[in-house]
């Protein structure tokens, strides 16, 4: 059965980037006969709030959209990324960083990569007898998991087939020093342990995918098809971020916008005043 997805983080409240991202998931699912699945990605204990998981439910009946089955936490599925990480160390290809963000910047020689500085591989093969003791995260030696699964490759609607090149990530973290399991990890994990057919996502996260693929690979997980979009852009074309003071869903709510015309307006491509959609 095609089963798609919507898996906000509960760090802030919803927006208008949301509501449409939420609506596409939804709408290719149902309108295949398929099914949609609401899920919490909350394993950023510091970011994310309890308030927030219950803004996104009340956002998303407020926009009409109902989800199947229960709202799926990641915070409570940790002994899965457990169990994956473990095998990814069984196989030799995971190394304890020590390294702090400041101990990172400072490295003149940090290439950038798709997400920003790709950590410079400090960590990787050093002797660390000394410091086990000390706030460690987990990273993956990347060129060394490349080795051992050869080329890869995945389909976008948007992109078509695309070669992937986790390479270009460097070491990713896959359990932070703070936080159980990676964004890459759970998302990984949970995608395939949820049956999930399409990911249908912003254009933002195409880049991880060359990541997640590779996680597919080594745990011998399904790959899904990815439908990545545009993101929303205000009329400046600037992305919609909260940071930038975007409005909230709450906030349109507040300001007596109607939920079901909003995503009727969202569905037909069009975005209320001072808002346009993004190039792709
Ligand atoms: N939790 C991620 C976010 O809110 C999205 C994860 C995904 O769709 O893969 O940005």
């Amino acid at each position: 059965m095609i089963t798609t997805r919507f898996a906000p983080s509960p760090t802030g409240r919803l927006h208008l980037g949301h509501a449409a991202s939420a609506i596409r998931a939804h709408d290719f699912a149902r309108a295949r006969g398929g099914a949609f699945l609401l899920r919490i990605e909350d394993i950023d204990g510091t970011r994310s709030r309890e308030e927030h998981v219950a803004g996104i439910v009340e956002d998303l009946a407020w926009l009409g959209l109902a989800w199947d089955g229960p709202v799926v936490r990641q915070s409570r599925r940790l002994a899965l990324y457990d169990a994956a990480l473990e095998r990814l160390r069984t196989m030799g290809l995971l190394y304890r960083c020590f390294c702090t963000r400041a101990d990172i910047a400072a490295s003149l020689t940090a290439p950038h990569g798709p997400a920003g500085a790709v950590y410079p591989g400090t960590c990787r093969g050093a002797d660390n007898a000394a410091r086990m003791d000390r706030p460690h995260c987990w990273r993956i030696d990347i060129a060394r998991a490349v080795d051992r699964t050869g080329p890869l490759t995945w389909h976008d609607a948007g992109a078509g087939i695309v070669a992937a090149d986790p390479l270009a990530h460097g070491d990713v973290v896959l359990a932070r020093k703070d936080a159980p399991a990676s964004y890459h990890l759970a998302v990984t994990v949970d995608d395939a342990a949820q049956g999930v057919t399409d990911v249908v996502r912003g254009a933002d996260l195409f880049a991880a995918t060359h990541v997640h693929r590779l996680l597919q690979a080594l745990l011998g997980l399904p790959t899904p098809a990815y439908h990545h979009h545009p993101l929303l852009a205000d009329a400046a074309g600037r992305r919609l971020a909260k940071r930038d003071g975007a409005p909230s869903l709450a906030d349109l709510r507040d300001g007596g916008m109607d939920g079901a015309a909003l995503a009727a307006m969202l569905r037909a491509g069009a975005v209320p005043l001072g808002f346009r959609a993004a190039r792709a």
